[in-house]
């Protein structure tokens, strides 16, 4: 059999982000290039601009960076902290490793909560911490909500209530880059000072933007952070986007994207949208005890909906096995990153997913497990099905009712 170049029918791109793109997305995107300093740029850029704050559940301002994630969260560090500022981080795993080491590279000095990677932030240890930082010395809470790289999520009104009583008056800052629209953020009502995120995950977009909701502290904190910024200023993007504009070239066609993404979570209903991600990751979950291998996430009430990590057992390389679920029926896996890597596969439950995709993953899965010779028992795709039939009785018994 010959090596062919096309491979008909749809890659599963079950990677924890980028995910899929809805084909109404992509056609948006596909619209021609329009003047970004005309009249058609500035009244989509209004309207963007003011219904993404929907998706944070803020009143405040939203700054969208033509950037990954990552350069969100250089201009949250940059834009509200000065050289040798204290800031409380948490290893939750790989992402809050990097954005660590990041604020080691910026002259910031990060204190690291250490963590075994397999639970999402312990709120009481934050405030034990804080509590503990009399002089205030500490000036930014920077937490991960969803730890890709572990399947972990972190409870971020717990952070919040942490820092509460321990009359601490540090920033609070959230990466929420494979949280939203996943899973529920309250950017007000939490208290939450610098939400971060990125187009490629749960908003069905392809990269290239990233976000930045800012409480009225957070603004405050930039008018006296001393850390240089030009780029990644927040001031100068405000300034300009008070009349839909920006200071430089947008990323105006996944502008047209976001408009309709937005749309979207809309006429499905955020709490739809949510309580579709837990049913995904629950069906998930169900397969991978049914195939009696263990999830990453060894705390239940930290699961993530968005992604599932799945320790293979020892003596097996989750890369190779990842190799072959490739090679052989077209569906991408994540990968261990950083600590976990070559002992677990990832599968990514956000974005454009419904129940029948992640049947076919699923699937896919266990079929790659046979051929690996990774010991399993099979029934994880009927484990999942069984799931997804339940919760259709119920609905449908509720609809009855
Ligand atoms: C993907 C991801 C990032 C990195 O985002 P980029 O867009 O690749 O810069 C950071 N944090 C979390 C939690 C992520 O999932």
């Amino acid at each position: 059999m010959s090596q062919s170049s096309y491979h008909a029918g749809r890659h599963f791109l079950q990677i924890p982000g980028p995910s899929p793109v809805p084909d109404r997305v992509q056609r948006a995107i596909a619209k021609p290039i329009l003047d970004h300093r005309g009249p058609e740029f500035q009244e989509l850029s209004k309207g963007v601009l003011d219904k993404v704050k929907g998706v944070f559940k803020t009143n405040n301002p939203v700054i969208i960076f033509p950037s990954s994630g990552t350069g969100a969260w250089e201009a949250a560090l940059v834009n509200t902290l000065s050289p040798g500022d204290h800031v409380l981080m948490v290893e939750t795993g790989q992402f809050a490793t990097l954005w660590k080491s990041m604020s080691e590279k910026l002259g910031l000095v990060p204190e690291f909560i250490t963590t075994d990677w397999r639970s999402g932030v312990d709120a009481g240890v934050v405030g034990e911490r804080l509590k503990a930082d009399t002089g205030h010395k500490i000036k930014a809470v920077c937490v991960v909500h969803n730890e890709t790289a572990t399947g972990c999520r972190s409870h971020i009104d717990q952070v919040r209530e942490a820092m509460d009583s321990a009359s601490h008056p540090a920033l609070l800052m959230v990466d929420t880059i494979s949280s939203l629209a996943v899973m529920d953020l309250r950017h007000d009502e939490w208290g939450v000072d610098v939400t971060i995120s990125g187009s490629q995950k749960g908003l069905m977009l392809p990269p290239g933007l990233s976000f930045t909701a800012v409480s009225d502290k957070a603004l405050e904190a930039s008018k006296t952070a001393k850390l240089p910024k030009a780029y990644w200023s927040w001031a100068d993007m405000l300034a300009n986007n008070s009349n839909g504009f920006y200071p430089y070239t947008p990323a105006t066609g996944l502008l047209y994207g976001l408009d309709v993404a937005i749309d979207m979570l809309n006429e499905e209903g955020l709490d739809n949208v949510f309580s579709r991600h837990e049913r995904l990751a629950e069906a998930t979950r169900r397969a991978v005890n049914a195939w009696g291998l263990e999830v990453l996430c060894a705390k239940p009430s930290d699961y993530s909906p968005a992604v599932t990590a799945v320790l293979v057992p020892d003596g097996h390389n989750a890369d190779a096995f990842r190799k072959l679920a490739l090679e052989r029926f077209n569906i991408s896996l994540g990968t261990g990153l950083g600590k976990v890597a070559g002992k677990v596969f990832r599968i990514g439950h956000l974005g454009d997913t419904n129940e029948l995709t992640i049947i076919g993953a699923l699937a896919g899965v266990e079929m790659a497990l046979g051929l690996a010779g990774i010991p399993h028992r099979k029934g994880g795709v009927a484990a999942a099905m069984d799931y997804f039939a339940d919760v259709g009785r119920q609905a449908a018994a509720a609809a009855a009712a």
